[in-house]
This record gives structure tokens, C-alpha cells and sequence, in this order.
């Protein structure tokens, strides 16, 4: 039989990450207080700048980075408490979410000096914004056969082509973008690089793309003799492919993956009320029961980049399930809570928003941040099941 080359080692919070979990409670309590955000449906996809610089401003964005570089050195578990409170409260976190999550940890590990020195105390003060630059209109799942292509120039590198379904790269200021700066060899992975892209630069064109809710969130972008320079390329030239599993992991990893559609959870039960009947009873507890699981596990893979693991399969697992758990909630929310409960509910009442909102967006989480298929392909390999 073969032994699985994963584990969740169960993970207690120290006191210090409870005594935080207090502090950002109250914190957000004041702000929304202070009418700065309002709770409703999809509050983690909301950009504020103002609110991102108020985290930045107590230390809650790159939390865990070196103080050189604007960073607080806290552990991956308080960061993780402060992570949950806000997407439990729905704050507006997007303007700073992709930067903290994924750029600031890849340049840590693979920028230079300058790089780290420009980028991340602006990250972690909550003022620079940063699309992920990846997907392209034949290459989603199967990064290796992207086309974007960077040609060498004097001082720097040309780029042409065309990325699709890159969120907020309407709204930021860098991207983070992976080209092809060699033709494809027998090695597939091999002549791929990450550049990091001045978003007011000559040669870029934003084409908004709505979505199913009604939103522009995401938008393809081409780009036309782009100029980058030599010193905003990350890592070696050629080399980016061992940055993608990271930055993949550090896309997967994130609690946010199993709690975009809480919101619509906790208005669910409210509108429940005190007396569920049997069947009200039994989904509402399995639901929890789900969501106690996905908190264990979330918090497992936290300890495991506190020990300077690299929890890609776990994160892979937790985002399979995590997105199934999402995409259910709207579906028992609607069976929970009949039409006849509904009818004579006004449009702005916060449980018909968060549902609508909800369905329409939910069929997205299994697709962003690598497919179902994917997920599972990748959990069968680390299973020796392929
Ligand atoms: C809301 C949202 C936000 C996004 N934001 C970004 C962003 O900011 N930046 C960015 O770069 N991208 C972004 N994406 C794009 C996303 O990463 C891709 O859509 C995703 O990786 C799938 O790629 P694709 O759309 O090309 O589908 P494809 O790769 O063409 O897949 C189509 C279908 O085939 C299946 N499939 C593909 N290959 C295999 C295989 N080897 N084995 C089994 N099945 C397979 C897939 O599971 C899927 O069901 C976003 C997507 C969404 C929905």
C-alpha cells in the first residue's frame, strides 16, 4: 500500500494569536461602527484602499515579513487569525490580498534586493495593489504552453501577447507576470520567467470583462511591445517554473477558499431562527461540522509555513473541499429557507442579496485558483495513484 506524502498535524493557537483574534474583533467592530464597511455578501471582494492602508498602518499586512522590509515577523498562525477575522466579518481586504498573500512571499524568496526593498514596504503599508498575470486564452490549466513572449532589448525586455481573467488589473498598480522568454524546448517548463510590470507603462491594454453577478472584476490585458526592464525580472530568466508551485500554494492555502459564502451561512441561520425543524437541523449541523473540519485543516497547513514547510498538496486538498463546501451553502441555503419564506421579502434584505449574490458567483470558486480537475490531479500524484 502505498503511504500518502501528506499529513494535517492538528495545530492549538498559542495565546498570543487568541489575544490578537480579540484585538482585530474589536478593531473591525469599531470600523464598522465607524460605518468604514458594511457586512454582506462577498465583502473579501471588495477593494478599499483607505481600509487596506488602516491594516497596513497596525501591522496586519505582510505580517510575517522581516521588519527591513516593512514587515512586522509574526507567526504564520497570527497572520492566520487576522486572515479569518476579517473574512468572517466581511472587511474589504481585496486591494491588498494577492500582494500579501502571493507576490510578497515569492520576492522575499526569489527578489532582489531591490526588488525587495521597492515593492514590499509598500505592500505591506496596504498601497500598492497587484494582479496575478498567468492565464492566457489557451492556457489556463496548463501553464507551460503559454504564449506571452518577452524578446531581449537593450537594457531590458519586449513583451507582446495576450493574458485573460486577471483579476483587478484594472485597479493595480504591478503585475505579476509570466512570460515565455525562450521558445518551447523539450523541457516544457524550462524558458518561462516572472516580470514584474509597471501597470502604467506604454503598450498595455485593459479590456474589462463582466461576470456572471454583474461585476467587472476580471478583464484580459494585452500587451504591445511592452518594455520591462532587466531589473524587474524575478528570480532567473528561464527559471520561473519552480516559483509556480509556491506561488500556487500560497494561492490555495488561504482560509479564503472556504469562506467566501459565509456571510450567506450565518444570514442563513438567522433566518432560521431559534427553532430549525429536523432536516433544517441535520444541514445546518453538517454544514458546521464541515466548517470546523476546513478550520482544522487551514490551520494545520498555517503551522506547516510557520515550520517553513511547503504545504502544496495539503493546500490543494483544502481548496478542493473548501470550494465544494462554498458552492453548497448557497444551494441548502435555498432549499433551507423555501420560496413561500421568501416571497414577500424586499430585494435589499441582506439574506435574498447574499443569495443571489451567491449563486451566480459560486460556480467560479471551483475554477479560480486551479480547477477541480486539477486539484485532484495533483492530490492522485501525491498519492501514487498516477
Ligand atoms: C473568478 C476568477 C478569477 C480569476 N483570476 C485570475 C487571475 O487573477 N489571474 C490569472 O492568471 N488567472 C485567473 N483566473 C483564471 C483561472 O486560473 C483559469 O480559468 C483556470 O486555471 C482554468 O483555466 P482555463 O479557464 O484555461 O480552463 P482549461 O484549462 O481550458 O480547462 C477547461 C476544463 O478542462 C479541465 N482540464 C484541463 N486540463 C486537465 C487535465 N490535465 N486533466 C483533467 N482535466 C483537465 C479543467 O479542469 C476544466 O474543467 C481566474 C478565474 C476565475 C474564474
Amino acid at each position: 500500500m502505498t503511504t500518502p506524502s501528506f499529513s494535517f498535524a492538528p495545530v492549538q493557537l498559542p495565546p498570543n494569536a487568541m489575544r490578537l483574534r480579540e484585538e482585530v474583533r474589536q478593531f473591525l467592530a469599531a470600523q464598522e461602527a465607524a460605518g468604514t464597511f458594511a457586512p454582506g455578501p462577498a465583502g473579501w471582494a471588495r477593494v478599499d484602499p483607505d481600509f487596506s492602508r488602516r491594516l497596513g498602518a497596525r501591522g496586519w499586512i505582510g505580517m510575517t515579513w522581516p521588519k527591513r522590509y516593512g514587515g512586522h515577523e509574526r507567526s504564520a498562525l497570527e497572520r492566520y487569525v487576522v486572515t479569518e477575522e476579517l473574512l468572517v466579518a466581511g472587511a474589504p481586504m481585496r486591494g491588498h490580498w494577492a500582494a500579501d498573500r502571493q507576490l510578497g512571499p515569492l520576492l522575499l524568496e526569489f527578489g532582489t534586493e531591490e526588488q525587495k526593498q521597492r515593492f514590499l514596504p509598500e505592500i505591506a503599508a496596504g498601497r500598492c495593489m497587484v494582479a496575478i498575470g498567468l492565464s492566457e486564452p489557451d492556457s489556463g490549466s496548463d501553464l507551460a504552453a503559454i504564449r506571452t513572449k518577452a524578446v531581449k532589448a537593450a537594457g531590458g525586455w519586449r513583451v507582446d501577447g495576450r493574458k485573460i481573467w486577471i483579476s483587478l488589473a484594472h485597479r493595480s498598480q504591478l503585475m505579476s507576470l509570466f512570460v515565455r522568454t525562450s521558445p518551447k524546448s523539450e523541457d516544457r517548463h524550462a524558458g518561462v520567467s516572472r516580470f514584474l510590470v509597471d501597470m502604467a507603462a506604454k503598450g498595455i491594454t485593459i479590456r474589462p470583462i463582466v461576470n456572471m453577478t454583474g461585476e467587472h472584476d476580471f478583464n484580459e490585458v494585452v500587451f504591445d511591445d511592452l518594455f520591462v526592464p532587466d531589473n524587474m525580472v524575478v528570480g532567473e530568466v528561464g527559471g520561473a517554473w519552480q516559483q509556480i508551485s509556491k506561488d500556487l500554494a500560497y494561492e490555495r492555502s488561504a482560509p479564503d477558499r472556504w469562506l467566501q459564502s459565509h456571510d450567506l451561512l450565518l444570514r442563513t441561520i438567522e433566518r432560521i431562527g431559534r427553532a430549525p425543524d429536523r432536516a433544517q437541523s441535520e444541514v445546518l449541523g453538517r454544514l458546521v461540522a464541515h466548517l470546523w473540519t476546513l478550520q482544522s485543516m487551514s490551520l494545520s497547513i498555517a503551522g506547516m509555513l510557520e515550520n517553513g514547510q511547503n504545504p502544496s498538496v495539503e493546500a490543494s486538498i483544502v481548496k478542493d473541499l473548501g470550494t465544494h463546501y462554498d458552492q453548497e451553502i448557497p444551494q441548502w441555503a435555498r432549499t433551507l429557507v423555501p420560496e413561500h419564506m421568501r416571497a414577500l421579502m424586499p430585494l435589499e434584505d441582506g439574506f435574498e442579496q447574499s443569495l443571489r449574490y451567491n449563486l451566480l458567483f459560486s460556480p467560479a470558486v471551483t475554477i479560480k485558483g486551479g480547477t477541480t480537475e486539477i486539484l485532484r490531479n495533483t492530490i492522485a500524484r501525491a498519492l501514487g495513484l498516477r
